[in-house]
């Protein structure tokens, strides 16, 4: 079978066609600036390139371009797009209502929209990206995988925060976490390069990209992770601050005027790596800056590793041990220095990394030093495959 993934944002849409025999990507590509001048698609076929200028008023249209680029005579991948045999649709926020993937129907696609408070950027973009492919691929059977799902096992010592109870039982305020496929897809890939059974491991996930989390993974489930009710909490990203002590915020606000939009605004937005280095909020500038001597750059480095390792200290004694340290997403798989740093005088935890094994970008390698106790993988995530087999299994109703 041949499924469609898709991933909608407000103004643009990102799609992947995948081959489920052979598993492998035929054709993907991007929708940008739906809805606003200087619509534009571009799709790649292996190294072949297509783009279309085209103004897309909105998602309907810009799901009509997608699949009019797939069938396209040159630059296309299918005859027809009734070869598509389902589509698998990005959803960031599932709540506590998805523990799990779920088929598109009329209540799946209510709980999506109850759920827009939390993260009111993402799901009503995921929503209009669900309903224009449904307009538009009327008989075609659909699938949502959550960004938080696979967090769902996480016990509430772990999900809930130390506030009145009343906040959870009335309000949902609790620890959901983020990048749930992508720690779901890299720690099953651990225990696969491990040759063991999941069930038997205890892993932390370390998920370092624009947007950073980490997830302690024991016997194959979520029992705990850094990102929380929204992607603010945890460690310091892009141009996010990761934890902060909420009542500083009070004193910013009263000192600077600020009111408590324009404080997550720079919470969100002008912080990170951005905010403290005053330069990228891209982890390869702040890199090269700090190599140059560049002081803010070196004390923002400085944040995110401590930051991350403060983190595997506390997973490895929440979950009393572990097996496996898998680094994944941009930063994750290509820095090297990061990984080096994260692990330095990590030894008294049998945390022992090879520097010549490390020296590896964007693919599948154990860079532990051989009488390391913990197994240190870089491992690239692949988001898209765990959708398309969750899309699969769930239309063929093995799930
Ligand atoms: P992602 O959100 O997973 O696409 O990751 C984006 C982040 O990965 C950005 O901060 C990039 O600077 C970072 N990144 C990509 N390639 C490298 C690299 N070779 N070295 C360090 N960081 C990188």
């Amino acid at each position: 079978m041949k499924i469609l993934i898709v991933n909608a944002g407000s103004s643009s849409l990102k799609y992947q066609l995948i081959d489920m025999e052979r598993e492998v990507t035929m054709a993907k590509g991007l929708v940008e600036r739906i809805g606003i001048p200087g619509g534009r698609l571009k799709q790649t076929r292996g190294e072949h390139k297509y783009e279309l200028d085209m103004h897309m008023p909105d998602h309907i249209e810009a799901c009509k371009q997608m699949l009019q680029a797939l069938v396209h005579e040159e630059h296309g991948v299918l005859n027809s797009m009734d070869e598509i045999g389902a589509v698998g649709h990005r959803v960031v926020h599932g709540g506590e209502h998805f523990t799990a993937s779920s088929l598109i129907d009329e209540d799946c696609l209510k709980a999506i929209e109850q759920n827009s408070s939390f993260a009111p950027l993402h799901n009503p973009a995921n929503l209009m990206g669900i309903r224009a492919t449904q307009m538009v691929m009327k008989d075609t059977p659909m699938v949502a995988v959550f960004d938080t799902s696979f967090h769902q096992s996480m016990p509430p010592k772990s999900f809930l925060y130390g506030m009145p109870m009343e906040y959870y039982t009335d309000l949902k305020v609790r620890r959901y976490g983020f990048h749930g496929t992508s720690h779901r897809y890299v720690s099953e890939r651990a225990a696969r390069m491990l040759g063991r059974d999941a069930k038997d491991l205890k892993i932390i996930t370390c998920h370092l990209g624009n947007g950073s989390s980490l997830c302690a993974v024991d016997g194959g489930k979520s029992v705990d992770t850094s990102m929380g009710l929204t992607p603010l909490e945890g460690v310091l990203m892009g141009t996010r601050s990761g934890n902060v002590d909420p009542a500083s915020l009070q004193y910013i606000m009263n000192h600077l005027h600020l009111d408590i939009n324009q404080m997550m605004d720079v919470l969100n937005k002008k912080s990170g790596l951005l905010g403290v280095s005053g330069l990228s909020s891209d982890m390869r500038d702040v890199e090269e800056a700090a190599a140059q001597g560049h002081q803010r750059a070196q004390i923002a480095l400085n944040l995110l590793h401590n930051g991350i390792k403060k983190y595997i200290g506390a997973y490895t004694a929440v979950m009393g041990g572990v097996d496996a340290i898998v680094f994944t997403a941009g930063i994750g798989e290509n820095s090297a220095e990061l990984r080096e740093r994260v692990l330095s005088n990590m030894e008294y935890l049998g945390v022992k990394l090879d520097k010549e094994k490390n020296q590896v970008r964007g693919k599948e390698r154990d860079v532990a030093a051989a009488d390391s106790k913990v197994r240190i993988l870089v491992i690239p995530t692949n988001e898209e495959l765990v959708i398309a087999r969750d899309t699969l299994a769930l239309v063929q109703g093995s799930k």
